[in-house]
């Protein structure tokens, strides 16, 4: 192995950056060159790409987003793109490919690996909803960023005796919201997984505001739009309901220091993995160990949120 690829893609995370440097670093040090493919797939079928050098990652290590940019590509789903990705890599005498992303994009890794490719993924996304790694780059720093908005949330909230409904992301799993809801202290967490009853939560509220100035009600984007669940409480209630959606906002920001040593850790084993000859897999967190796990074990697993958290967060709340 003399020269690998690197790209990002899916949706951005908060800590691509330091592990574009840990990666490239590493590698050199390894005596490997390295080559920045821009715009994740696209740019591997576009061959928009460039050598990458110890200066060129400087100064990245605290910036959130991607130098690489990331992007979505349908093209890249069919054999024509992917065949034209194949030969890009071939033109570039690319010997591996590092793929920083969410599942997606390490199923577009994997059908790589299918035709001869050698693959490692880095679990990097905000909703950190990848089976096999406790822990995804982006994940930490999403998190802090919310706990940060919520404390001036309920700033307000105190101040002026409301109802916040605050909806964070997660289409179709309810981590953040379930991490971000024990964090912040919210009284209520409404999560795609588990239906809940909002006369019922709406009783409550009455009972619970008795001694209390502010009522939190975080909102996964996946369980129900904030406008809706705020008219409903409003209206059973009978008080005033205010709504934040903060968006991509949660995307933002500096790495944590969390996730700056996660990705120099992911950036190490994923080239150590390379240099072994492995291919098809994604390396991982469990516990305190940095482990490798099969591409396959991804596909065919579904992370649950964790029911604890999730109990212990409304048991806080009382
Ligand atoms: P996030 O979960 O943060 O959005 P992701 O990596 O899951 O990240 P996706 O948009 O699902 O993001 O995938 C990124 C890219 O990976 C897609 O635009 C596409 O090019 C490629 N990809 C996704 N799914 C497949 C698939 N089944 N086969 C081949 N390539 C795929």
């Amino acid at each position: 192995m003399k020269r690998i690829g690197i790209l990002t893609s899916g949706g951005d995370a908060s800590g691509m950056n330091p592990t574009i440097r840990a990666v490239t670093r590493y590698a050199i040090y390894k005596g490997l060159e390295v080559v920045g493919f821009y715009e994740g797939f696209k740019g591997l079928i576009e061959n928009n790409c460039v050598t990458l050098n110890l200066n060129s990652v400087g100064g990245i290590v605290d910036r959130g987003g991607t130098i690489l940019y990331s992007a979505r590509s349908e093209f890249f789903k069919t054999r024509e793109g992917q065949l034209k990705a194949i030969e890009n890599l071939k033109k570039n005498c690319i010997d591996g490919l590092v793929v920083i992303g969410g599942d997606g994009s390490f199923r577009g890794a994997h059908d790589l690996h299918l035709q001869g490719v050698k693959v490692v993924g880095i679990p990097a996304t905000i909703d950190n909803d990848i089976p096999g790694t406790d822990y995804s780059i982006g994940f930490d720093t999403a998190l802090n960023v919310i706990k940060d908005l919520i404390s001036k949330i309920r700033d307000t909230a105190t101040s002026h005796d409301r109802i916040f409904v605050i909806e964070v992301m997660g289409r179709s799993s309810g981590i953040i919201a379930v991490n971000a809801g024990l964090a912040c202290g919210a009284d209520y967490i409404l999560i795609p997984e588990i239906e809940v009853d909002l006369i019922k939560i709406a009783e409550a509220i009455r009972k619970h505001r008795e001694g209390k100035r502010h009522i939190l009600i975080l909102v996964a984007e996946g369980a129900a739009k904030a406008e809706d669940v705020a008219s409903s409480i409003k209206l059973l209630v009978g008080h005033e309901v205010r709504v934040s959606v903060l968006g991509h906002i949660q995307r933002g920001g500096s790495p944590s220091a969390l996730d700056r040593i996660l990705s120099a850790q992911f950036g190490e084993k994923a080239i150590d993995v390379l240099l072994e000859g492995k291919s098809d897999c994604m390396v991982a967190i469990q516990g305190t160990e940095i482990k490798i796990v099969d591409f396959d074990y991804v596909f065919e697993n579904r992370k649950d949120v964790d029911r604890n958290l999730y109990n212990l967060a409304h048991i806080l709340s009382l």
